[in-house]
């Protein structure tokens, strides 16, 4: 599992490793990546985060897997709603991040949701809750082997009870941390911390600066945001005890900075807090209030937080300070009433030293005496020296204001000289703190007022020492203090050095994956292009590909004219318009379309806006970047492409190579384009002669009729389909009945056709012939084929015809040719009969296969032949009977029809319908 916390480094290291990776394999990294960014950079978290949460749902095949990294991301959410104030979602996601923990029995994931569980309660200011979770996180850790881990939360125990009790929480360190071993920095950010505010707490103030200031440093390095920021603030105060106050301000103003930019509200109310503080110290009170005030603003989502406490309690110093005590003692009573709920009487004794103040400001002896004796005892309890001398101050001042009667056993001559010279006791027994020279002056001050010259000068001399050492001391802090800074500064030179190293080498890589994206990318286009037949796809092609890869907002192809003379613009987008189609002579002086054609090189143009004497296209932008590059196969050219852009610089050396690539796809597109285009001209004029010819070899020169070879190429499919109607029938068992799916033959024949050319001649012969196609299309349906079958004998072969309808059919046949004249060369008109003979495919239906197409053709012809030798002018069909027939039926009929037909093989189908009238005899 990945660390709680991380370096700078292991980011970049992930960011650069993120930046190669494509689809599900991502995971692996975007989880850890947004993991350790939830306090760097939230937004990027989230968003890694959400890019997860979308991949998983989409990968997801091991649930357990599935299920840790959900529960991941929920902890990252958790977290930044916890930095973002959001507490109650904070809380919920955690909760749900650690059920799901629990169950898959992941002590790591377990023990971390509890580590930003106590996070969430601290913030709620539930202080034995998040001191509890503290505990369960740390037990878990220490039961899995996380050494880290565990350090971490012990250095962070250290860093809560630091405050409350300084002196077991140095017995503490001591106990659980080697002094001389170097610690991670995650642990840093808390062991140093809580070391530091032991030291302010036990007043080494330089001390405490160093520790914070380095606390700080681990804290940042080590993505750990909010508690960068709570060391500088931390730092900034023990700055303005030990008197700095410039540094002071800094410090804060670096805890501001960064609270700021986050935007979480409890760090900014926090950095806010402190700079407000600082500010009343320099005695900018309006600007201090603004602070104080904000601060309140800010933490209206975490009121029950220990900050929330801390700001009332400095709102009440600072209305000490202008002296309002009824405001002060408003604010500090607020504060303990919090404070009391947090449990923490250090904090509880600077409320009620406050209170007492207040009260004593107002005159109300009693309630002060009672708040400062409390404070005192809180202060004593717990070894804090400063706030012990805030209390002999406060003590002293009461003791002057209320005349209090001087007590038996002590030495001093007042009470409130003995509380004086009490602080002053203690004063000098804390490393750094030069004596104040204030109190020095009280304390002459006093002695003065009981006429004890002697001491009252003594003290004076003290004080303008003090005043003097105070210079001295002011500058060795401010030495401190600022060798601390160098030190700070020179080291975030070198980690800003580091990381800008790491950032150009995660750039680099990425630069490189975006360069052999690019190729890939572009191979891929460049069978896209090449893959188009016509120009117009081409040239769109080529558009939307420069849109994707280059910043154009023009794009422009121009052709060389077959000529070579000049150039037409074929093709132009400007921000998704047309740009209409105009023509250039490749000797034109400016356009430098014609430039690029006669160069035949690339080059890219910048120009300042406005420039004179230059070619712009009429109704397109003016544009600031312009590259053009020829379209060449070879040594041959065959126009120019461009692309512009209305921002100036655009075009570098790999835009230049993308379009270069480009167009040489363009080019090789563009010439397929044309040479197909040839190929299709050519292939057409082909494939209709081919046409031509073979409606030729089908049809019948003289009438336009099909001929037999037609007939061969078609009549198969229709066989099979007519076969097929009956295979299905006989098969699904039915009883076979014929239904319009039948191929009817007719046979028909101009009786004594020869007299026609024996009269009238062969051409007028011809044109009898070619009427009869008119006669039959009369008859017949489009779909039926007409056919010449030989000199003046035509079958016309009826389609999806019912086999009840082919005498009828023939009838008709016959009538029209006799009822309607022939016309003759000079208007003579003369009728004609014909004979008809015709029969049904299949000609048995139970039996479908037993007779060929072309046998029930010839029984057309046999039933036409019948016609002929009876007299002509009439119709003859062969039909089946209901009889089953063997091998020899075919022959038998061909020989005897009659015969056959007597025996009941063949039905023959006789209309006997003509008359005399209608009967041409031989001339
Ligand atoms: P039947 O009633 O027995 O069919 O007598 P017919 O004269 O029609 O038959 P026959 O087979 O004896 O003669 C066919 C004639 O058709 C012979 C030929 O001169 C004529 N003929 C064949 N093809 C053409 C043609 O393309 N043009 C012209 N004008 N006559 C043709
Ligand atoms: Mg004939
Ligand atoms: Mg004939």
């Amino acid at each position: 599992m990945t660390d709680l916390y991380t370096s700078d480094d292991e980011i970049f290291a992930l960011e650069s490793k993120l930046s190669l990776l494509e689809g599900t394999p991502r995971l692996a990294v975007l989880v850890p990546l947004a993991w350790h960014l939830r306090q760097r950079n939230c937004e990027r978290s989230k968003l890694l985060a959400d890019e997860a949460t979308i991949l998983l749902t989409q990968a997801s095949n091991d649930d357990v897997w599935f299920r840790r990294n959900m529960a991941r991301i929920a902890l990252i959410h958790a977290e930044i709603n916890w930095l973002k104030g959001e507490l109650e979602f904070a809380e919920h996601y955690t909760n749900e991040a650690k059920q799901t923990f629990l169950e898959l029995r992941d002590k790591v994931g377990l023990g971390d949701s509890y580590f930003l569980l106590s996070s969430i309660k601290r913030d709620l200011g539930d202080i034995p809750e998040r001191d509890a979770c503290l505990q369960k996180a740390l037990e878990h850790f220490l039961e899995v082997g996380e050494f880290e881990r565990h350090l971490i939360c012990v250095a962070r125990s250290m860093h809560n009870s630091a405050m409350r009790d300084p002196q077991l929480t140095l017995q503490k360190i001591v106990q659980n941390f080697d002094n001389d071993r170097n610690y991670p920095a995650s642990v840093n950010a808390w062991l140093l911390s809580a070391k530091a505010i032991v030291a302010n707490k036990i007043g080494d103030m330089g001390e405490s600066c160093r520790l914070h200031i380095l606390a700080h440093r681990a804290a940042f390095e080590t993505g750990q945001i909010r508690q960068a920021i709570l060391t500088a603030t931390n730092a900034g105060d023990s700055f303005a005890t030990l008197g700095d106050l410039d540094a002071a301000l800094e410090w804060d103003e670096i805890a501001l900075a960064l609270a700021r930019n986050n935007n979480w509200p409890g760090s900014l109310a926090t950095a806010l807090l402190q700079t407000g503080n600082a500010l009343r110290l320099l005695h900018r009170y309006a600007d201090a209030r603004e602070k104080l005030v904000e601060s309140l603003a800010v933490q209206t989502k975490i009121a029950g937080s220990r900050t929330y406490a801390h700001t009332l309690c400095y709102l009440g110093d600072l209305a000490i300070d202008l002296s309002a005590p009824e405001d002060a003692l408003g604010f500090f009573q607020s504060a303990a009433d919090k404070i009391i709920e947090h449990n923490e009487p250090v904090f509880l004794s600077d409320c009620w030293r406050g209170q007492a103040i207040a009260y004593c400001r107002l005159g109300q002896a009693q309630e002060a005496q009672e708040k400062i004796r409390d404070a005192l005892k809180i202060a004593q309890d717990h070894h804090n020296l400063d706030e012990q001398i805030k209390c002999f101050r406060v003590l002293a001042e009461l003791a002057k204001r209320f005349h209090t009667d001087k007590a038996e056993q002590i030495a001093a001559p007042t009470l409130n000289l003995h509380y004086l010279l009490k602080a002053y006791d203690l004063c000098k027994t804390i490393k750094d703190i030069t004596v104040p020279a204030d109190l020095l002056d009280d304390i002459a001050n006093s002695y003065a007022d009981l006429d004890d010259f002697q001491s009252a000068f003594a003290y004076a001399k003290l004080s303008a020492k003090a005043k003097e050492s105070r210079r001295l001391v002011d500058a060795q802090n401010r030495a401190v203090a600022l060798q601390v800074k160098h030190d700070n500064e020179r080291h975030r030179a070198e980690a800003e050095h580091l990381r800008r190293i790491a950032k150009s080498e995660a750039e680099r890589a990425a630069s490189l994956q975006e360069s052999s994206n690019t190729l890939e990318t572009l191979g891929l286009i460049g069978r896209e292009i090449t893959a188009n037949l016509n120009a117009e796809a081409v040239f769109e092609s080529l558009h939307r590909h420069v849109n994707d890869l280059l910043d154009a907002t023009s794009f422009g192809i121009s052709l060389l004219a077959g000529d070579a003379r000049s150039l037409h613009f074929v093709f132009g987008m400007e921000n998704g318009e047309l740009i209409p189609p105009f023509t250039t002579p490749i000797d034109h002086p400016i356009s430098s379309f014609a430039r690029c054609a006669r160069e035949r090189e690339e080059f890219v143009l910048e120009r300042e806006p406005g420039t004179e004497g230059r070619f712009i296209i009429p109704g397109t932008m003016e544009t600031l970047s312009l590259l053009y590059t020829p379209l060449m196969i070879g040594d041959r050219l065959l126009g120019v492409m461009s692309i512009q852009s209305t921002r100036p610089h655009v075009y570098g050396e790999r835009e230049r190579s993308i379009l270069r690539t480009l167009a040489a796809y363009g080019a090789i597109a563009l010439d397929n384009a044309y040479a197909y285009k040839q190929l299709q001209a050519t292939l057409n004029t082909l494939r209709e002669t081919q046409n031509q010819l073979e409606e030729v070899s089908i049809t019948d020169p003289l009438t336009g009729m099909r001929n037999r070879r037609f007939l061969l190429q078609n009549i198969e499919a229709d066989v099979a389909r007519v076969l097929r109607f009956y295979e299905d029938q006989i098969q699904a068992g039915e009883a076979v009945s014929p239904g319009d799916e039948d191929i009817v033959f007719f046979m028909v024949d101009l009786d004594h056709f020869k007299s026609v050319n024996d009269t009238y001649g062969h051409a007028c012969g011809d044109m009898v012939l070619i009427q009869m196609r008119d006669r039959l299309q009369h008859v017949f349906r489009e779909s039926d084929y007409l056919i010449r079958w030989g000199g003046e004998e035509f079958l016309v072969v009826a389609r999806s015809c019912n086999r009840r309808d082919a005498p009828t059919v023939a009838e008709r046949i016959r009538h029209i040719i006799s009822s309607t004249t022939f016309k003759l060369i000079d208007d003579i008109e003369i009728s004609r009969t014909c004979s008809v003979g015709f029969a049904s495919f299949p000609f048995l239906p139970t039996q479908p296969h037993l007779l060929s197409w072309a046998q029930v053709v010839n029984f057309a012809d046999q039933g036409l032949y019948m016609v002929k030798k009876s007299g002509r002018n009439a119709c003859i069909g062969i039909s089946h009977t209901s009889a089953e027939q063997g091998e020899e039926f075919y022959n038998r009929v061909m020989r005897h029809p009659q015969n056959a037909a007597d025996n009941g093989m063949i039905e023959i189908i006789q209309q006997k319908t003509h008359s005399l009238d209608d009967t041409i005899m031989p001339s």
